[in-house]
């Protein structure tokens, strides 16, 4: 084994879109399953694997709350990877998939749309005055 073989183990991982797509969603900070299922509009079973081997790889790590399991990136020089990759390949608007779902029942999602609901409730109320 020379000293190619990890860097090379390493970009094989990546090399994956909807891998990629999870380590996006990552960037702001732990997601649940939930969550990433959503985002992905997948199978929890098909998301769960291509999780697998990101955790494998060491390049996230996964923490249990209850029923949830939450999944972080462990470096976050990886993003900085995925910015030059980004740059080379002149790919755009590739972090927007990381908004909020509106179908998701994750608690952060939830708690997002229920402030943007509230939001719409004071708003209305102020076009009423
Ligand atoms: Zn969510």
């Amino acid at each position: 084994m020379n000293s190619f073989h990890l860097p090379t183990h390493f970009l094989k991982t990546l090399a994956h879109p909807e891998r990629l797509r999870l380590l996006y969603a990552l960037r702001g900070g732990e997601e649940c399953v939930c969550h990433l299922t959503a985002l992905l509009r997948r199978r929890q079973a098909y998301v769960s694997q291509q999780l697998g081997f990101l955790r494998q790889a060491g390049l996230i790590a996964d923490r249990q709350a209850g029923l949830r399991v939450y999944y972080r990136v462990t470096d976050a020089r990886i993003f900085a990877l995925l910015d030059a990759a980004n740059a080379l390949t002149g790919a755009k608007n590739i972090a927007a998939e990381a908004r909020t779902l509106a179908a998701c029942p994750c608690p952060k999602c939830a708690a997002k749309q229920s402030d943007r609901a509230h939001g719409k409730r004071k708003n209305s109320r102020r076009k009423q005055c």
